[in-house]
This record gives structure tokens, C-alpha cells and sequence, in this order.
């Protein structure tokens, strides 16, 4: 064994191979030395002894390997326009370009022109003012660290009135109740899971109350038996009673032609900011289309003492989501919905989708027997739930050399095109594609064959 293990080329050799010659020894110096850690316990369990060339190039591979990005794009085939695990909206390339020289630049995130003296780092969003009624705006990380930051600035050790019809959890285990506890807020469920009157508020309201609380219930429903209190109520309520209203929106979006029928399922901003409310909080990549960022309107009052919170500055925005949500703001203001891509797709008229679906099955290699299907889409990330939308699929069905439609669909999936299944036929759903994906949908059919 003693012999064997003699053969393990030393750190230094491997170190000075000329095959290894190009990469950064600072780098490639613990990966060689976990690569003898395991070569040597191969050995002691009876492993195969290996060349000096082999061991180079084992070592040669697992580095490129570990230098190839792993975040990279994908096509989106399931009809939900609002992925979570597919980066939820999709970043406007327009707007990209729009910010591209500020971003590599020196800039004026915190400084001021006029005056040569630090400036405000959120001074740059108070545009978006001048389109909704609302008094002031702060941005923070995403609409957790928004939740989070709002309990702990007005409730800590104070208590929170939440209906217990609204003690949601959401996808990657946000939880209500916890983040409650952890900002330092009291919970005080009121109501019952059907049904909570105004005078369960009513009645909860005593002189350690800080807040009414109201959250999006962003992926359920409760039908039948029900009764919630109406939002305008609720924030009458907490003016009248000198506590501070919240509304955790969830996904806040513009009014924007077209979009009219949104209103049947959410309120828009526009119409929130017409009830004078203390506070709401929304995801900056959900139904706005922006990136991710916790965006919080209200009154100036309340986001002035927000902004005197110490835990403002772990949960800031870099000049990235700045200059990202930005550009988007001015894309509403000038009306340019079409540099917007979820604005877009949620705009795409029943024909519109119906000529896509055309378009892609002109693209589909006959001998998967592509078929034109109405289908169901959805606007996902939490904004109205169970709402279906009506889209257009191309169907196909596997040829014999791919067995069966799991194994069609986990080909396409290592393609990067994301498709869905549905009785025995996989779907590929037009609403959340784009044009330009339907060149990349031929060839990996074609690969497949
Ligand atoms: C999505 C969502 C959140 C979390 O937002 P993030 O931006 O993902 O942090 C919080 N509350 C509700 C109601 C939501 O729908």
C-alpha cells in the first residue's frame, strides 16, 4: 500500500503542469489539493491508480467546469408569465440598454449636482409619485425586508390586529406569523378563517394596538361561507382609533390601457391611492414588471420615521435595483408599455396568441404531429390566484425514439425550454413566450429528432 500511495503526485508538480499552466494558481491550489484528499482515499479503499496525465486532466476539467456560469437563460413553455423559479418578470432588454452607461459609470446615486453635497439615494424614485397619489416612497430589498421593516418600525412589542383569514404563508416559507415575531411584533389574530367582521377590529383595538394589518391572500382563495372587511373600512377605522393602517399588497400594478380587466381580481395602485391609506408594500418583479425590490408608498409621515430605522441600511437597494426600477417608472410615464415585457404579455389579445401559436407550430417538425390547443396561462407570482387566462399551446406527442412524454419533456428540458404536460401531450404555452425563442424551440426538436 505504501508503494501505491508514493505515487500520489506531489501539490508543487501538479501545480507547475504545463496543461494547468493558464489558470490562477491562487485558485487552482486547494482545488489540486482536494483533488489528492479524495485520490488518496480512492487508493486506500482500492481504487485505481492514475497517470500524472490523468490526474492533470481530471483536475483541468473540474476547474473549467467551476468557471462556466451556472445562472443562464431558459424558455419559458408553461404559460405562467410571473415564474418564480424562472426569475419571476422578465428584465426589459430596452430599459437594460437604457441604464447600461450608468451602470458602468461613476454616478449620482447619493450625490447632488446642484449643490456638490451628498444626496438621497431614494430622491431618484420620487417620479413614480407624480403618476400614483401617494406622498412618499421608499424602496428597500424585496417586499419581505418591506413586511419586516414595517412591523419592527411601528409594532415592535406592540400589537398587530390580523384577521386569521389572512395568515398566509408564501413560497419559500415566508410566513406571516413568523415575520411577525422575528421583526418584534405581537400578533393578535382576530376573526375567524371564513369569516372577520369590523367590529372584530373593533373590539381587538385597545392602547397597546399599533397597527391594522391586512395581506394579500396571494395563493389561495376562500369561497363560500365567507366575509372579509373591506379595505377602505379598515383604514377609516385605524385614522379614527389613531393607529396605523398596512396592506401587504403583494403585486401592486399600474392602470394601463388595455389592462382594464386586472380590476375585477386586484385593486389597482391608482385606486389603493385613492383611500389614503398609512402604508402598502409590493414586489418590484411581480405584476410590475420590474426587478426584484420591496417598493412601499404611503404617507410622509410614516415613511419618514420608516427611513430612521437602522435596518434601513442592512435592507437598502444598490444602484442596480435603483436604476432598474427607474428606467421602469419612466417606462410607465411615457406610456412605453411595449418596453415592459410582463405589461406585454399581459396585454397580448386572444388573436394575438392564437397567431404565436401559429407561428410556432410553423416551426414544429411534423413528425411530432404538433396540434393548436386553447389553453389555460396564468399571470402567477401570486397575483390572482386561480384566475386562469386564456392562451393557445402547441401539442405534441412523442415519436418512438422518444419513449414516452416524460422523456420528451426532460429532453426539451435540458435544452432550456420549460414545457407542461397535460393528457399525455406536452404543451408548449405561447402566453410567456417570445418571438424570438421559436428559432431555439426548432432546433432542440430537431436535436431530438
Ligand atoms: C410575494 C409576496 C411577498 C414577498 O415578496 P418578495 O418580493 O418575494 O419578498 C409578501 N407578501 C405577499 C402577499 C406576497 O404575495
Amino acid at each position: 500500500m505504501k508503494e501505491i500511495l508514493k505515487q500520489i503526485p506531489k501539490t508543487d508538480k501538479l501545480l507547475n503542469a504545463k496543461a494547468l499552466s493558464g489558470y490562477n494558481p491562487n485558485f487552482l491550489k486547494p482545488l489540486i489539493q482536494r483533488f489528492l484528499k479524495n485520490y488518496r482515499e480512492s487508493l486506500l479503499k482500492g481504487g485505481e491508480v492514475l497517470s500524472f496525465e490523468s490526474c492533470v486532466e481530471q483536475i483541468s476539467k473540474e476547474y473549467w467546469h467551476l468557471s462556466q456560469k451556472s445562472l443562464k437563460p431558459l424558455i419559458n413553455a408553461t404559460g405562467v408569465i410571473i415564474h418564480t423559479n424562472l426569475g419571476r418578470s422578465v428584465f426589459s432588454k430596452e430599459l437594460l440598454q437604457e441604464i447600461f452607461p450608468t451602470l458602468i459609470a461613476y454616478n449620482n446615486l447619493e450625490y447632488n449636482q446642484q449643490t456638490g453635497k451628498r444626496g438621497e439615494r431614494y430622491a431618484h424614485l420620487k417620479k413614480f409619485l407624480t403618476s400614483v397619489d401617494f406622498e412618499d416612497i421608499l424602496i428597500v430589498n424585496n417586499n419581505a425586508a418591506a413586511v419586516f421593516l414595517i412591523f419592527n418600525t411601528f409594532a415592535k412589542n406592540k400589537e398587530v390586529l390580523v384577521s386569521r383569514g389572512e395568515l398566509i404563508e408564501i413560497g419559500g416559507s415566508f410566513r406571516i406569523p413568523r415575520v411577525m415575531e422575528d421583526s418584534g411584533a405581537i400578533l393578535k389574530e382576530i376573526g375567524t378563517t371564513n369569516k372577520t367582521y369590523l367590529q372584530d377590529y373593533q373590539e381587538a383595538i385597545n392602547e397597546n394596538t399599533a397597527m391594522l394589518f391586512k395581506a394579500h391572500k396571494s395563493n389561495y382563495e376562500i369561497v363560500g361561507f365567507h366575509e372579509e372587511v373591506a379595505y377602505e373600512d379598515l383604514i377609516k377605522l385605524a385614522r379614527d382609533r389613531g393607529v396605523v393602517d398596512y396592506y401587504d399588497l403583494g403585486s401592486g400594478y399600474f392602470e394601463i390601457k388595455g389592462l382594464e380587466t386586472l380590476k375585477n381580481f386586484e385593486p389597482s395602485l391608482q385606486e389603493i391611492a385613492a383611500l389614503k391609506p398609512s402604508l402598502i408594500s409590493f414586489s418590484g418583479d411581480k405584476l410590475l414588471g420590474g426587478t426584484q425590490a420591496g417598493i412601499i408608498l404611503g404617507k410622509k409621515q410614516y415613511i419618514a420615521k420608516l427611513k430612521q430605522n437602522q435596518l434601513l441600511r442592512m435592507l437598502r437597494v444598490d444602484k442596480f435595483t435603483l436604476c432598474a426600477l427607474e428606467a421602469l417608472f419612466c417606462a410607465y410615464l411615457k406610456g412605453e408599455y411595449e418596453k415592459i415585457p410582463t405589461a406585454r404579455m399581459l396585454l397580448q389579445t386572444k388573436e394575438a396568441l392564437e397567431t404565436k401559436a401559429k407561428n410556432l407550430l410553423a416551426k414544429i417538425p411534423a413528425y411530432f404531429s404538433p396540434k393548436i390547443l386553447p389553453t389555460k396561462g396564468y399571470v402567477g407570482g401570486g397575483a390572482m390566484p386561480n384566475r386562469a387566462l386564456d392562451s393557445y399551446g402547441v401539442a405534441l406527442k412523442p415519436k418512438n425514439t422518444t419513449k414516452n412524454i416524460q422523456s420528451l419533456e426532460e429532453l426539451l428540458r435540458q435544452e432550456g425550454i420549460v414545457a407542461r404536460i397535460e393528457n399525455e401531450c406536452l404543451i408548449l404555452d405561447v402566453m410567456a413566450l417570445f418571438e424570438s425563442d421559436f428559432e431555439a424551440i426548432k432546433n432542440a426538436l430537431l436535436k431530438i429528432k
